[in-house]
């Protein structure tokens, strides 16, 4: 028995065969061309519009995030800027492999540079160049076959590529040697519920040394074990078992709410970005949505949209909540979401810079705009329309913008809580606003000065991190004191069992990802009020991220038995 620890991406747990996704692509030579540049070039512009058809048919054949992603990626293969990077190669006298395994090499660096999402990206150009050199040398690449029984998949990576056409169903557990969290194996294994680890060094040498191994996987904590014990087999079984009770039986709800043991309401939300993301969050159960991202409507847009567009667009959205909640959030402009239309100065530190609500300079008539829009479309539908501005720092802007959305109407005005700053005035800003939510992506980012999307300081942005459970506590302290509403919004909500700390934190609502709002329903209609608070005081006496969520965990063993 041997064990491997990696990252859980997915929760979820698997016994069973593997197959190993093993990728023989040509090695390209330096060797001068002996065929020279003319024919090398066209080998190369063929070679890459067979693979851009190829993936945009891909693309065609998927639907959702896997579909918009496959689009990006067959862009990438078709933009010429990859193609004149390699036909300078070939003109240098280099095969046409040769120039395309260099030309990509560039893009990569420059994506690696980047850091967080953008350098999990480096796999999506080596997977075009993988298929660009089999395409070049006439060989067939490597795709996951079909399979006779279910299997665990086992892959150095695995791209949005080889995944068009997996059979879901006959997957037991996804496990990479690469990737992380937000990797696509992530995207993919948590919208089709299947458990999944990822960055797990050293797999795939230990799988072509076992080829007959059988694999458990639990991916509650992270771990895969060749060739398990007995006694580790039948703790997975039973970890299995307990999955599948879970996702059979749908949390009941008490008098139309989500409830703890001890009969406390929690609403539990839905984060949504996009009018497709609507009919998932109702399917989901959300009790209506807690955090609409409006940026992520108009990210492709060189234009602002105009107050009749905005009308419609959140009157779409408001009427699949009629007499639920909908909070929407004003345009989070600026640092990861930069948008055509909002004029940013070049700026050394983005993330510290023009962002969210403090376009307000340069651009208080969008935002009035669209506070205008919001307010029109919620004349239309009969849900609950509450508002709230990003990255707001001070009492003074928090102010400002209660009395600007009054202006249009709105009642219910909050902000977020995602600035340090804003924890030491948080006493005058529950009593500004009618609620606050807090984000703890970005909270826990400039709590601990650590780019969220920075691979080196991911632990700093653990939503496990003792600072970010006091800082969370601290504000919902003043949300009790002065009678305001505490939402999290943050990735940490959808976390089952940081949601459940959060609640005994003093948190009033949570807001999570479709996906696992479910689990966190199930989570927190399974526990008491008095559990919660029990794990919450043992998480924020801890010093570190781990210390805190193991302690957390130890004192909800209901947890366990739902398989969370
Ligand atoms: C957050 O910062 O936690 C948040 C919810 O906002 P976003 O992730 O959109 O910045
Ligand atoms: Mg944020």
């Amino acid at each position: 028995m041997i064990t491997l620890t990696g990252i859980p991406a997915s929760s979820g747990a698997a016994i069973g065969p593997f197959f190993l996704l093993t990728t023989d692509i040509p090695v390209a030579s330096s060797a001068p061309s002996q065929l020279g540049a003319e024919q090398e070039g066209a080998h190369l512009n063929q070679a890459l519009a067979s693979v851009g058809r190829d993936l945009q048919s891909r693309a065609e054949r998927t639907e959702g995030e896997l579909h918009e992603i496959l689009v990006a990626i067959a862009e990438i293969a078709t933009d010429p800027a990859i193609a004149e990077e390699a036909i300078s190669f070939i003109e240098k006298g280099h095969t046409a492999s040769y120039a395309i395994t260099k030309a990509t090499e560039v893009f990569q660096d420059l994506l690696a540079a980047s850091g967080g999402y953008l350098a999990e990206r480096v796999s999506d150009v080596m997977n075009i160049r993988d298929r660009v050199l089999c395409e070049i040398a006439g060989t067939g690449y490597p795709e996951i076959p079909h399979f006779d029984r279910p299997v665990i998949l086992i892959a150095q990576d695995l791209s949005p590529a080889d995944t068009a056409d997996l059979e879901t169903h006959m997957i037991l557990a996804i496990v990479t040697a690469g990737g992380g969290p937000t990797s696509h194996t992530a995207i993919i294994a948590c919208s089709n519920g299947i458990a999944a680890v990822v960055a797990c060094a050293g797999v795939v040498e230990l799988a072509r040394s076992l080829p007959d191994a059988v694999i458990a996987v639990d991916a509650t904590v992270g771990s895969v074990t060749f060739n398990p014990s007995i006694e580790l087999s039948g703790e997975i079984e039973a970890i299995i078992a307990k999955i599948k009770l879970r996702k059979s039986r749908v949390v009941t709800r008490t008098d139309g709410a989500y409830t703890t043991t001890d009969g406390v309401k929690i609403p539990i939300y839905a984060n949504i970005g996009r009018i497709e993301d609507t009919p998932a969050a109702v399917t989901a159960g959300a009790d209506g949505v807690g955090l609409l991202r409006t940026e992520l409507l108009y990210l492709d847009r060189n234009d602002a949209p105009t107050l009749q567009e905005q009308t419609a667009i959140y009157a779409e959205i408001f009427k699949s909540f009629n007499g639920q909640k909908v909070v929407i959030r004003t345009l989070d402009a600026g640092a990861d979401k930069p948008m055509a239309f909002i004029n940013f100065d070049q700026e050394p530190n983005p993330a510290l810079g023009v962002r969210g609500y403090r376009t307000i300079d340069q651009h208080e008539n969008l935002l009035r705009t669209q506070l205008e829009a919001i307010a029109a479309a919620a004349k239309s539908c009969s849900a609950e329309i509450w508002v709230m501005a990003p990255m707001i720092t001070l009492p003074s802007e928090a102010a400002r913008f209660v009395s600007i959305a009054h202006e249009y109407g709105l009642e219910k005005v909050g902000i977020m809580i995602e600035v340090p700053a804003a924890i030491f005035h948080i006493d005058e800003l529950t009593k500004i606003c009618d609620f606050v939510s807090i984000g703890t992506n970005d909270l826990g980012q400039y709590l601990h000065a650590a780019d969220r999307e920075s691979a080196p300081l991911a632990a700093f942005n653990d939503p496990w991190q003792p600072a970010l459970l006091r800082a969370i506590k601290i504000i919902a302290d003043a949300g009790i004191k002065n009678n305001c509403p505490v939402g999290v919004c943050g990735e940490a909500a959808s976390d089952a069992a940081l949601a459940s700390v959060l609640i005994g934190s003093g948190i009033t609502s949570l807001s999570c990802g479709v996906t696992t709002l479910s689990d966190v329903a199930a989570a927190i209609s399974a526990q008491s009020l008095h559990t919660l608070k029990t794990a919450a005081a043992a998480a924020l006496n801890a010093s570190d991220a781990n210390t805190a969520k193991q302690a957390a965990r130890s004192a909800m063993p209901d947890l366990v038995e739902l398989g969370l």
